[in-house]
C-alpha cells in the first residue's frame, strides 16, 4: 500500500515535476501534489493546505530555491525543504544547506530522491515530536510557576531539588536558599517524631501522604499548609523523588480556631463553657489517675442572683457574672479550669491537689473573695455563694458522676445557709436518690389508693372518755412499707400535691366521724392537721365547708392543728382565714406548741381554742424539773386565755399523774393507744367506758 505523501513542488518545468512525481511513485508513494513557481502562489499553497514536504527547484524565470526557502521560513511550519536542480556547485549548495535547506539532490541523481525524503520525514517527525514535548514542558512549568499552591521537588534523602514561585512566597526562602537544602527546612516543631515517623513509612512505600502540617517560614512565622507528598518512581519501579504541593490554609484554620474558641467558651465571661469543662474533666482524670494525685470539681451557684436581674436589671446582673467570674479566676491558679455552665452557675476543675485540706482553702478564699462588695453601675452590692465539691477518687469515675455529685452537694450547701460549702457524702445521694424515687412513686400514690388514715384517741382527764380522735396520714408504698408522714409530708408539700392529699385527708377523717356519729357516738370529734401549704391557700376556708357540707358532719365535730410557724408566716392573712373558720365554728388547735416562737399573748389575737403541748416536753416531765415546769406554765397561760390543753406524747402513768395534777384537760399518747385504723377504733369506742378507761384511771378512782 503506497504511503501518501502532500508534496508542494516548487518547479517552472512541468516536465521536471512529472519526473519528480515518478521516482516518488517508484520508491513507494502516493503523492498529492501542486506545483507552483513564482512567490505568491507559494504562499498561498502553504496557506491553504498542508504539506509533508516541499521541493523546490533551485534557479527559476521568476523565482528561486533560496527565496522558496524564505517564504517556508517566514510562513513558521517546519517541513523539510530539499533542492533538486541541475548541477548548481557546491558553494551554492553549501548556502542552501546553511540557509535551512535540509538536503541537496542534483536532477540527474534522482535516484538519491526517496531515502532523502524518507529520512528528512522521519526526522521531521522527531523535531515535531521534540518540539511538542518541549511546549508541553513549557506549559507545565508555566503552570507550576504560576499555581499559588507550593510545590517541592526532594530526592530520596529529602534534599530539595526544586521548588517553585508559590513555595518561594509561602515559606519566604528564595529558591537559592531551598535548593540543596533538607525540606526539614520548614519544620516548626510543633509534630511530634511520630507525625513524620508515619509520613515517612507511607512516602516510602509508594502511597501518597496527605495531612496538615504546622510549618514554620524564614521569618520564623508559622502556618499551616494542607500537603499531598506524592513519591516519584523511577522505571525500576524505585522511589527516588517526591513531589510535595501545598495550600496555604493559615487563615481558614485561624477562622476555625476562632470559631472553635467561639464554641467551647462563654460569650459573657470569656470563660470555658460546659462542653470546654467536660473536655478538661475528661482529661483531666486519667492524668489525675496517672500522677496519683486528687483532682476537685468545684460547683459554685450565686444566691438569689435571680433578685439582681429582677430588681437592677440584666445588665447589672451581667456585669456581676463578669466580676464573678474574674474573682474566681484570681482566686484559682493558672493550671486550674474555672467555666461557667450556665447562668450563675459556675465551675472549677482543682487539679494536682496533694490533700483535701487544701481543697477546703482554695474554698474559703473563694468564698471569701466573692463575698466582698462589687461596685456595679453606682450600686454597691453584696452576693452569697454556694458551693459543692465532689473528688476524684472517690466520688466517681466520670465527668459525669462527678459534675452529679457536686450537685448534689451543693444543695446540702445551700440548705445549710448562705456562704457555705460540702463536700460530697456517699449518703448524700441515697438520701437525694431515695427522695428523687419517693417523689415519682408519690405522684401516683393519690390513684393508686395508697394512701390511708390511722386515728389516735384523745382522752378528757375528768370524764375519762374518748373526746376525739386525730386523723394520721400514711402511706402504703409498694415496696417500701409504710412510709411516715414526717418523710412524704415535706415532698407533697414542694410539689404542690399537699392540696390534692390535704383535702382527701379531710373528707376521709370527716367521712369516718360522721360514720361514729351514725353508730352512736355523737360526741366524738376530729382533729385534722393542716400543712401550712393548705392553711395559706385562700380557698380554704371554702374547701373545708365543702367538705363539711359533703359528708354532713356538723363543723364544731372539727378541729384544725396548725402550727405556731405557720401562723406566725404570715400572721395578716393567718387572722383573716382563722376568723373565716372560726366562724363556720371549727376549732384551732395549735400543735406542737412550745417548739416554736412560743409567744402566747401574740397568738391570743386569734380565734385559737386549743392548744397541744409538744411531745418533746412531755417525754421528760416525769425526770426533769424544767420541764414540768415549762408544762405547768404553758398550761396556767393557755387556762389564762380561755384555751383548753391536749398533752401529745403520753408514755406512761407517771407523766399522765402529772398532767393530771396540772389540771391539763386532755391527753393524747401511746400509753392509750398508738394511731390505729379503723376497725380498732370502733373496738376502742365500743369497750371503752366499759373494759378498758378503767384499766388506765385505776389511781384516780
Ligand atoms: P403531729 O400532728 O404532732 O402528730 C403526732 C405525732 O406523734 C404522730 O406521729 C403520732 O403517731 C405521734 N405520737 C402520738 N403519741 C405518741 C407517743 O406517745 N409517743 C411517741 N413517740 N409518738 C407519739 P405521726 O403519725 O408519725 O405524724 C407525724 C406528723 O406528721 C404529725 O405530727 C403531723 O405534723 C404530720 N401529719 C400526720 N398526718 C398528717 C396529715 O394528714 N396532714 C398533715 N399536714 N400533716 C400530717
Ligand atoms: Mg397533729
Ligand atoms: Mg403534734
Amino acid at each position: 500500500m503506497p504511503k501518501t505523501l502532500r508534496i508542494l513542488c516548487v518547479e517552472d518545468s512541468e516536465d521536471d515535476a512529472e519526473l519528480l512525481l515518478r521516482e516518488l511513485r517508484k520508491g513507494g508513494f502516493a503523492p498529492e501534489h501542486c506545483r507552483v513557481d513564482n512567490e505568491a502562489d507559494m504562499r498561498e499553497a502553504l496557506t491553504g493546505s498542508s504539506w509533508d514536504i516541499v521541493v523546490s527547484d533551485y534557479s527559476m524565470p521568476n523565482f528561486d530555491g533560496i527565496s522558496a526557502l524564505n517564504v517556508l521560513k517566514r510562513h513558521g511550519t517546519d517541513i523539510p525543504f530539499i533542492i533538486v536542480s541541475a548541477n548548481i556547485g557546491e558553494e551554492i549548495a553549501v548556502m542552501a544547506m546553511k540557509a535551512g535547506a535540509h538536503d541537496y539532490i542534483m536532477k540527474d541523481k534522482l535516484a538519491r530522491l526517496v531515502p532523502a525524503i524518507e529520512r528528512e520525514l522521519k526526522e521531521a517527525n522527531i523535531r515535531h515530536q521534540h518540539q511538542n514535548s518541549e511546549n508541553e514542558m513549557r506549559k507545565l512549568t508555566g503552570a507550576i510557576e504560576q499555581t499559588t499552591d507550593s510545590v517541592m521537588i526532594c530526592n530520596a534523602h529529602g534534599i530539595i531539588e526544586y521548588v517553585n514561585s508559590g513555595f518561594v512566597r509561602m515559606t519566604g526562602y528564595s529558591k537559592d536558599d531551598a535548593l540543596g537544602n533538607n525540606s526539614r527546612l520548614l519544620r516548626s516543631g510543633r509534630h511530634d517524631d511520630s507525625f513524620y515517623g508515619v509520613m515517612w513509612d507511607t512516602i516510602s512505600l509508594g502511597d501518597v501522604f496527605q495531612d496538615v502540617f504546622i510549618n514554620k517560614r524564614k521569618d520564623g512565622s508559622l502556618y499551616y499548609e494542607e500537603k499531598s507528598i506524592t513519591p516519584l518512581k523511577n522505571e525500576r519501579g524505585v522511589v527516588e523523588h517526591f513531589i510535595s504541593t501545598g495550600k496555604d490554609i493559615t487563615e481558614q484554620m485561624q477562622t476555625r480556631e476562632r470559631l472553635h474558641h467561639l464554641s467551647q467558651h462563654d460569650l459573657l465571661t470569656g470563660l470555658p463553657n460546659r462542653m470546654l469543662f467536660n473536655d478538661r474533666l475528661e482529661q483531666a482524670i486519667p492524668r489525675t489517675r496517672r500522677n496519683g494525685g486528687i483532682l476537685a470539681v468545684l460547683l459554685v451557684d450565686m444566691d438569689r442572683f435571680k433578685n439582681i436581674n429582677e430588681t437592677l436589671g440584666f445588665d447589672c446582673g451581667d456585669h456581676m457574672l463578669q466580676a464573678v467570674g474574674g474573682r474566681l479566676l484570681s482566686s484559682t491558679r493558672d493550671g486550674d479550669t474555672v467555666a461557667r455552665l450556665g447562668d450563675d452557675e459556675f465551675a472549677i476543675i482543682l487539679e494536682d491537689v496533694q490533700q483535701t485540706e487544701d481543697i477546703a482553702k482554695v474554698i474559703e478564699k473563694i468564698i471569701g473573695s466573692l463575698s466582698q462588695a462589687y461596685y456595679i453601675d453606682d450600686h454597691e452590692l453584696f452576693i452569697t455563694s454556694s458551693i459543692g465539691v465532689s473528688i476524684y477518687p472517690g466520688d466517681g469515675e466520670q465527668p459525669e458522676t462527678l459534675v452529679q455529685n457536686a450537685d448534689v452537694a451543693i444543695h446540702h450547701a445551700k440548705e445549710s445557709g448562705s456562704n457555705n460549702y460540702r463536700f460530697y457524702e456517699s449518703k448524700m445521694n441515697s438520701q437525694s436518690l431515695y427522695r428523687l424515687n419517693l417523689e415519682s412513686s408519690l405522684r401516683k400514690a393519690l390513684e393508686r389508693e395508697e394512701f390511708f388514715l390511722l386515728y389516735q384517741p384523745q382522752i378528757d382527764l375528768v370524764t375519762h372518755q374518748i373526746i376525739g380522735f386525730e386523723a394520721l396520714l400514711r402511706w402504703a408504698h409498694p415496696e417500701l412499707g409504710i412510709v411516715s408522714p414526717v418523710e412524704f409530708i415535706p415532698l407533697l408539700e414542694e410539689t404542690g400535691m399537699i392540696e390534692q392529699v390535704g383535702r382527701w385527708v379531710l373528707r376521709k377523717a370527716c367521712q369516718t366521724c360522721m360514720l361514729w356519729h351514725k353508730q352512736g357516738f355523737g360526741d366524738v370529734s376530729m382533729a385534722v392537721n393542716l400543712s401550712p401549704v393548705q392553711f395559706e391557700d385562700e380557698h380554704i376556708a371554702s374547701v373545708v365547708k365543702n367538705i363539711l357540707d359533703e359528708t354532713g358532719l356538723p363543723s364544731n365535730y372539727l378541729e384544725l392543728e396548725l402550727t405556731e410557724s405557720t401562723i406566725m408566716r404570715n400572721a395578716a392573712e393567718a387572722a383573716t382565714t382563722l376568723s373565716q373558720l372560726s366562724n363556720m365554728g371549727v376549732a384551732i388547735a395549735i400543735d406542737d406548741f412550745g417548739t416554736g416562737y412560743s409567744s402566747l399573748s401574740y397568738l391570743q389575737k386569734f380565734p385559737i381554742n386549743t392548744l397541744k403541748i409538744d411531745r418533746s416536753f412531755v417525754s421528760e416531765i416525769a425526770t426533769n424539773d424544767g420541764d414540768v415546769n415549762i408544762v405547768s406554765a404553758i398550761i396556767s397561760m393557755a387556762h389564762s386565755l380561755g384555751l383548753t390543753v391536749v398533752a401529745e406524747g403520753v408514755e406512761d402513768a407517771d407523766q399522765l399523774m402529772l398532767l393530771q395534777s396540772k389540771q391539763c384537760e386532755y391527753v393524747q399518747g401511746f400509753f392509750f393507744s398508738k394511731p390505729i385504723g379503723i376497725k380498732d377504733a370502733d373496738e376502742l369506742l365500743k369497750n371503752w367506758t366499759k373494759n378498758i378507761s378503767p384499766k388506765y384511771f385505776a389511781h384516780s378512782g
